[in-house]
């Protein structure tokens, strides 16, 4: 998880990262840094960089970052919330393996209330934008309670334009309940849709209470790395961090400083029933690894269909 910015074109209410950046002392990452951690990644193993936010397009090094990730031989994964993609597509054609745009409802006025105005229209111009280029994407709605009453629609609305759609489990933060255990079963049932895709193991998580310390299923900060935009790393995990050490050029060194704090992760109070699925995805297969590979499969058969470029 290399977060390139906290700062955000919207600022939606459940959101607790956009208000990071307005911390004293915020700072991004220059090239520079950003070279240096990319050239150490590979390394350590790392195969995988999602480029996160805030809107990672608002960094001001995106395309030189994901150019370098690319060439480092390592995969990219970037969602946007399409405010600025439309502007970049052209530079970024190529640079993402695995293109995500956000797109909360199929109805304009009910994306453009969490989102804000004229943000549905901009989805809409991205995914144009993306089929002209040839550049592969899906869409992907973070979903909750209230947002299952709009799923119905949401999956005509990828149908209809041919594209698939991520069903991402919202989880929960300071603003925003997470999506409860009888949703996640809803969502199970909803991610037959043929043009829906979903990690069953996350659902299947959130349904079994979310991870349990005396038995954690989450290894964050061992198999993930999170990043932070002032170049420090953060261990297990940004939401709750519990350890942060500076990059300073050498990411191996603050790789292995984290580790001791690392290896508790999912043990810490916090992680009681924790469902943050961003740090888990990596390490829920060894608790679900049937539901792991169903959902691959259902992902890799559903990209492969016409439309979904
Ligand atoms: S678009 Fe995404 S990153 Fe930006 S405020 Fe909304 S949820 Fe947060
Ligand atoms: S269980 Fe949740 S809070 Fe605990 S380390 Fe993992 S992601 Fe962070």
């Amino acid at each position: 998880m290399y977060y390139v910015t906290l700062r955000c074109t919207a600022r939606c209410a459940m959101c607790d990262v956009w208000r990071g950046a307005d911390a004293p002392g915020y700072r991004e990452q220059t090239l520079a840094e950003v070279q240096a951690n990319l050239h150490a990644l590979p390394r350590l193993g790392v195969r995988l960089i999602d480029f996160t936010g805030g809107e990672p397009l608002l960094f001001a090094h995106i395309l030189d970052a994901l150019r370098c990730a690319r060439q480092m031989g390592m995969r990219t994964t970037l969602t946007t919330n399409c405010a600025l993609y439309p502007d970049l597509a052209e530079e970024l054609c190529g640079l993402v393996q695995h293109l995500q745009f956000s797109c909360e409802a199929a109805d304009a006025a009910a994306h453009d209330a969490v989102r804000g105005p004229g943000s549905h229209a901009r989805v809409l111009e991205s995914m144009a934008c993306a089929r002209r280029l040839g550049q592969r994407f899906n869409l992907v709605a973070t979903i909750t309670d209230a947002a299952l009453a709009q799923l119905d629609t949401l999956l005509a609305f990828a149908a209809a334009q041919r594209t698939v759609l991520a069903l991402n489990p919202c989880f929960a933060s300071a603003h925003q309940a997470g999506l409860s255990a009888a949703g996640a079963r809803v969502l199970m049932r909803a991610a037959r849709h043929p043009w829906a895709v979903a990690d069953h193991a996350a659902l299947a998580l959130i349904a079994d209470g979310g991870n349990q310390c005396a038995r954690p299923v989450c290894r964050a900060g061992r198999a993930t790395m999170t990043i932070t935009p002032d170049n420090q790393i953060v261990a297990p995990c940004l939401h709750h961090e519990q350890q942060r050490v500076p990059i300073a050029g050498d990411l191996a060194h603050a790789w292995r400083t984290t580790q001791e704090v690392a290896a508790r992760a999912g043990t810490y109070e916090v992680c009681r029933g924790c469902t943050l699925y961003c740090y888990m995805r990596a390490s829920l297969y060894r608790r679900y690894p049937l539901r792991t590979l169903r959902s691959l499969t259902k992902y890799c058969m559903t990209r492969l269909r016409r439309g979904s470029a």
